[in-house]
C-alpha cells in the first residue's frame, strides 16, 4: 500500500517518523526502532487479549489536538497518545515529559491509542501488549496541518537532542 504524506509531516529534513504501523508485515518496524515511543519491544501481538469494557470508553471524545500537559506548560512533543478510557490526549515516553504514560501512574486508565495520523494501534501498560482496539469517537489523530514534533512555536531547534531514549 503506497503512502503519501502531507508536506507539514516532513520535519527537519526528515521523513515523518509515523509511518504507518504495519502489523503483519513489520512495515513500520525501522521507525519504531528508531522512535519506540512506547511500543512494546517485540512485534508480537496480543490478539487474543481481551479489555474490561471499564479500560476503553469509544464514546469519549479526545481532550484535544495536542498533549493536555504540554499545553498547559508551554512544553513540546514528538508523538501523541489517547487515553482509551477518558480520552486525555498525552505524550509518548520519547517526548521529554512522558505525560501519557504519567496519565496511566496517575489515574490507572491503563489503555492507549496512538493519536498520530495512519495509526489504530492499541497499547495495555499491565500487559505491555498492543492488539486491536474498538473504533473511538472521531477525531482519530491530530490536525494534519499540525507539525510533528508540535505544537507549533514550541519546539526548540535542537529539539532531537532533547528526546528519551
Ligand atoms: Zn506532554
Ligand atoms: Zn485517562
Amino acid at each position: 500500500m503506497a503512502l503519501t504524506w502531507p508536506a507539514g509531516l516532513v520535519v527537519a529534513g526528515h521523513q515523518a517518523m509515523d509511518v504507518k504501523y504495519d502489523r503483519g508485515t513489520g512495515h513500520g518496524a525501522r521507525a519504531w526502532r528508531e522512535f519506540p515511543c512506547g511500543k512494546p519491544a517485540n512485534d508480537e501481538e496480543d490478539t487474543m487479549a481481551t479489555h474490561d469494557s471499564d479500560d476503553i470508553d469509544p464514546a469519549v471524545a479526545p481532550s484535544g489536538t495536542g498533549c493536555v500537559e504540554c499545553l498547559q506548560a508551554g512544553q513540546w512533543w514528538l508523538h501523541l497518545r489517547r487515553c482509551a478510557r477518558c480520552g486525555h490526549v498525552g505524550c509518548c515516553d520519547t517526548s521529554p515529559n512522558q505525560h501519557a504514560t504519567a496519565h496511566f501512574h496517575q489515574t490507572g486508565h491503563p489503555v492507549i491509542t496512538s493519536f498520530e495520523p495512519g495509526e489504530d494501534w492499541f497499547y495495555d501498560y499491565r500487559s505491555g501488549a498492543t492488539f486491536n482496539g474498538p473504533t473511538l469517537r472521531a477525531p482519530h489523530m491530530h490536525p494534519l496541518d499540525q507539525p510533528v514534533p508540535g505544537p507549533a512555536g514550541q519546539v526548540p531547534r535542537n529539539w532531537m537532542e532533547l528526546l528519551n531514549e
